[in-house]
């Protein structure tokens, strides 16, 4: 689903003044200033009870955009300049993943049932009667829940044939399809059960507060920009994502600094053409299933919430890390940035040497504002070579299984292709059954997010027309028939 609004809008400007910030004569100044700027005094937008609330809401905000957590707040007193400073000196990038705003994320109140002014006080009372608890009184006339008695369970609303009674989810808990983000009652704040979260960033882009957020590598990737030995590793969902063209692109990224620009399409290619050669030998060898391993998301469900199946996952290298290798082996010094739509390749990445940073589409879009680079005005660079329309076709649900299927033409026939179009509950739930023999399919695709990575939680153009955009680069692309090779291509 597509997520304009003005949550989303607040975390994409943060990011973009702490960019400029950077880039500024006096950037500790500019970044101290942050919060007032956004939130003058006597400024009537405050979306919280005063505008001293929404300033500190902003630091931790723009703490966040610097790559710390709350958590890593032990002094109140401490400027943002002083976690800028510290930025600039940390050899490595932020740890953990996501951070709840604390101060942020108390709006959502606990009880998810409440009867509404469309309440006649009815002569049946069937909420009345069918409520285990004994919660619902009525008061005036009219239905009412005590919390103290509630258990959730959504009786009542199920019975009230003037639909008065209604369920107000918390949507951070709502997304999350394993558990793991739930509301402490002593603060009302969410906590994150590392253990049990598989950063597929649905909560971060469901939360109407924008009071989840992921932690900035921004900073880190800015600095070693300025050692112009950076190499920037596109994702093939790049489509869509920024105006201007795919070759206007790599001059920007040119122009904010980046010695190179490669296109993790052509890791897509390898990783097709291995995983294809894998998926033949697992199933003529007697497997019943194998699924892809792109996916960090899933690569992380798989670990903390099914481990029956993996057995069944690829063993082969992703395009991220076959384009990382590759160009380390072309220059061992690089420094290596990843910039794609995917919070969840952070944690694939801190487990890949090759990979040293991991930016989102947003932080990308945020750079170049801080930068002053307006890709549209960028001359278009010349590629030396491309990614097949396969590779290229990564981007979005059943391209891996289409590039696979391109690679077997002789073996399409013995193909039963299955996707997993978004992980939710549903679907954990039916993959769970599958070791026991009930897979309907012999290769399997698994993307947790629905639409694949052209609709993951970093970016920031609209999945309907980055669909459109990617249909259009994978038409002027050659297939992989034509450029059957597992040499790695560089633009
Ligand atoms: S990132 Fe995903 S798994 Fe982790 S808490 Fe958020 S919704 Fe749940
Ligand atoms: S579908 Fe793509 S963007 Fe979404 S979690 Fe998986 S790899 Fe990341």
């Amino acid at each position: 689903m597509f997520h304009d609004n003005k949550a989303n809008r607040l975390r994409k400007e943060i990011l973009a003044r702490v960019a400029r910030a950077f880039f500024a004569d006096q950037p500790a100044d500019t970044i101290n200033r942050i919060p007032i700027s956004m939130r003058l005094k006597g400024a009537r937008n405050a979306s919280r009870c005063c505008i001293y609330k929404d300033r500190a809401v902003l630091k931790y905000r723009t703490m966040a955009a610097l790559g710390y957590s709350v958590e890593n707040e032990t002094d109140e007193l401490k400027p943002i300049s002083a976690y800028f400073e510290n930025a600039l000196r940390r050899t490595e990038a932020a740890d953990p993943v996501l951070t709840v705003i604390d101060v942020a994320c108390s709006a959502c109140v606990t009880t998810q049932y409440s009867a509404t002014n469309a309440c006649k006080g009815c002569l049946a009372r069937s909420c009345e009667t069918v409520c285990p608890k004994k919660a619902i009184e009525f008061r005036e006339g009219k239905a009412w829940l005590n919390p103290e008695k509630c258990v959730n369970c959504g009786l009542c609303m199920k019975a009230c044939p003037y639909h008065a009674i209604i369920h107000i989810p918390i949507p951070c808990e709502e997304a999350c399809p394993v558990g793991a983000i739930t509301k402490d009652p002593e603060t009302g704040r969410e906590l994150i059960d590392r253990t049990k979260c598989t950063y597929c960033g649905k909560c971060l882009r469901e939360c109407p507060f924008a009071a989840i957020t992921d932690l900035s590598q921004m900073i880190d990737v800015l600095k070693a920009l300025q050692s112009r030995h950076a190499v920037a590793m596109i994702a093939p969902s790049v489509a869509g994502q920024l105006p201007g063209t795919l070759p206007q692109l790599i001059t920007a990224l040119k122009t904010i600094g980046f010695s190179d620009v490669v296109e993790v399409a052509a890791g897509a290619d390898q990783t097709a053409l291995h995983e294809s050669a894998e998926w033949l030998e697992r199933t003529t060898g007697g497997e019943a299933f194998m699924t892809t391993s792109c996916c960090p998301a899933y690569i992380e469900t798989v670990e903390k919430h099914l481990p029956e199946l993996k057995p069944y996952v690829s063993d082969t290298p992703t395009p991220m890390a076959y384009t990382a290798a590759n160009v380390r082996k072309k220059d061992p010094e690089a420094i290596t940035v990843f910039i794609g739509p995917c919070i969840a390749k952070r944690v694939e990445a801190r487990k890949n040497p090759d990979v040293d940073f991991v930016l989102t589409f947003e932080e990308l879009g945020a750079m170049l504002v801080g930068a002053e680079v307006d890709v549209l005005e960028c001359e278009a660079a010349s590629f030396s070579a491309e990614p097949s329309r396969e590779g290229r076709g990564f981007a979005a649900s059943r391209g891996v299984t289409k590039a696979v299927e391109a690679a077997l033409p002789d073996c399409r026939r013995l193909m039963k292709p299955v996707q997993v179009d978004g992980i939710d509950r549903k679907s954990l739930l039916r993959m769970k059954q599958w070791s026991s023999g009930t897979c309907p399919g012999n290769f399997v695709e698994v993307m947790s997010c629905e639409g694949g990575c052209i609709a993951g939680p970093g970016t920031i153009g609209n999945p309907r027309i980055a669909l459109k955009e990617l249909a259009r680069l994978c038409d002027e692309s050659p297939t992989m028939t034509d450029r059957r090779t597992d040499e790695p291509v560089s633009i």
